[in-house]
């Protein structure tokens, strides 16, 4: 593990860095609080820190105060070390954001002790912030295919919605629904469907541009949110999707299969909210399965 030791006076830094080498710990030494405070904004800065109250430029507590004023998921440990051991000393250490304090002389098995507190928390906030981005990342995605699930992709397109109000910048929405693919389940087994349902995500994102983004809202359909230029009328896209899917070969462990997709969009006009959008992409959709399928069909052309 790194640790900073910020310590001005040399005899002392020099004694610390000694007894923490002997610990294990990989050092990263700074003279004064100016250089201390540019060690903990670099990138992986160490976790643990111990700075010195008492420094020429930005003392010990400022640098504690400058770190804790950074706004992260993941903050660093903080021990302040200092020969102030009044109350109000401890006091105000701890306020400026320092997590323990050790007066100086120090007695080496409680720096000790504290360093490793300090590395307990270090290591439990790791954890923590990993558990929170994996929780983040499931209530988000779809567990078959890993893209955007129903709740997800709906929350982006409000969001999309709102910016292309703002914007003026086109919006079109794509539901994308998979044809016979009961059929594909019934020839195969529902193993195999999973494998072709997460393969068609593959073609899919394969053309999908910067801002596009597609969620699964169902079990074989898919929203597509395509965030376009102004006044676009028809996205191309859609119909590179249609005929890309209708094209490739999906290879599973019983042999290739081939799938088509049938896209109802709809476009936003200005005033549309999320409902209006899907209801119309829908419609869309219903009717692109009733004119045979494998195809675009555009809300403002039935
Ligand atoms: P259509 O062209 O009219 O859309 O026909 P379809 O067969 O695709 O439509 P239908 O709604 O009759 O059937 C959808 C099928 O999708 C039925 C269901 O078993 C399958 N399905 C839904 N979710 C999953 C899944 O997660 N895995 C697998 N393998 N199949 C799924
Ligand atoms: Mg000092
Ligand atoms: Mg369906
Ligand atoms: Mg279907």
């Amino acid at each position: 593990m790194k640790i900073l030791i910020a310590e001005d006076d040399r005899t002392s830094r020099i004694m610390l860095e000694s007894v923490l080498k002997k610990w294990g710990f990989t050092l990263v030494l700074a003279c004064d609080g100016k250089e201390a405070w540019d060690v903990m904004q670099s990138k992986d800065a160490p976790r643990l820190a111990i700075l010195d109250w008492q420094m020429p430029g930005i003392n010990g507590i400022e640098v504690c105060q400058r770190i804790r004023e950074i706004d992260t998921s993941d903050p660093p440990y903080l021990i302040v070390l200092t020969s102030k051991d009044e109350k109000k000393d401890i006091v105000k250490a701890l306020e400026a954001g320092a997590n323990d304090f050790i007066s100086k002389p120090y007695d080496n098995q409680e720096l000790r002790a504290r360093i490793n507190v300090g590395k307990r928390m270090v290591k439990l906030q790791f954890e923590l912030v990993d558990a929170y981005k994996s929780l983040k990342h499931e209530a988000m995605h779809d567990p078959l295919t890993n893209i955007y699930n129903r709740r997800a992709i709906m929350e982006l397109l409000e969001k999309e919605i709102a910016r292309a109000k703002r914007e003026k910048t086109g919006l079109c929405v794509g539901v994308c629904d998979l044809d016979y693919f009961k059929k594909v389940n019934d020839t195969y087994g529902h193993q195999i469907g999973d494998e072709v349902l997460i393969a068609f995500t593959r073609l899919v994102a394969d053309k999908l541009r910067l801002n596009d983004h597609v969620g699964r809202i169902g079990g074989e359909e898919f929203l597509v949110v395509a965030s376009g230029s102004k006044g676009l009328k028809q996205d191309v896209m859609f119909e590179r999707i249609c005929e890309y899917v209708c094209n490739s070969e999906i290879s599973t462990e019983k042999g290739n299969v081939s799938i088509t997709v049938s896209i109802g969009v709809s476009q936003y006009t200005g005033v549309e909210n999320s409902d209006v959008l899907l209801a119309a992409a829908d419609t869309a959709l219903y009717h692109a399965k009733k004119i045979g399928r494998d195809s675009v069909v555009y809300a403002d052309n039935i």
